[in-house]
């Protein structure tokens, strides 16, 4: 898995142009500090299973398994807007679909990661799928926190996020000269 870094990253980005965009809607309880926090809660949450993992002393039964598919990030981002809907009587589409985009980034971006790829297609399969090229160096546990391993995947993390911010640079540059 990649660190937190490349992940609320991703998270960042939804935000910026989603979360941000909708914000106006939902002025009382959704304003947009609520989907700034809600972006980077749900762009970690697939890797909440470390907690469990942690506590039973055995990552690999509880970490990146269902909770890292497609079908994990659609019944969160359900129930994230069926709470939201009771809440404010509205906002079921707007939150739903926040945290579905930022849950299912996170199963993405874990899928291109060297390791042992994902359940992408739980509960309909239990295989895990590997992509032929992976983007992500990731974290390696195995060899504890301070290893020379995570130096590769800092640089590898600060690229993507340096790619991230010249992108939405370049994207609101031409947004800017389309509407000037
Ligand atoms: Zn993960």
């Amino acid at each position: 898995m990649p660190s937190p870094i490349a992940h609320t990253a991703a998270g960042y980005v939804v935000y910026k142009f989603y979360g941000l965009k909708e914000h106006k809607v939902f002025d009382t309880v959704g304003n947009n500090s609520t989907a700034f926090i809600l972006a980077f809660v749900f762009s970690l949450m697939p890797d909440l299973d470390v907690i469990p993992a942690f506590f039973a002393g055995n990552v690999s039964y509880f970490h990146n398994n269902f909770t890292h598919s497609l079908g994990s990030g659609l019944i969160v981002a359900l129930i994230v807007g069926a709470t939201c809907q009771m809440i404010q009587g509205r906002g079921f589409k707007y939150w739903s679909i926040l945290a579905l985009l930022c849950y299912e980034l996170h199963v993405v971006m874990d899928y291109f990661t060297v390791g042992r790829g994902v359940m992408l297609f739980w509960p309909l399969s239990n295989e895990r799928y590997e992509p032929a090229i992976t983007v992500f160096y990731g974290l390696r546990r195995s060899n504890g926190l301070l290893t020379l391993d995570h130096v590769w995947t800092l640089i590898n993390e600060l690229c993507f996020v340096l790619l991230l911010l010249i992108l939405m640079r370049t994207y609101e540059k031409l947004r800017l000269n389309m509407s000037g």
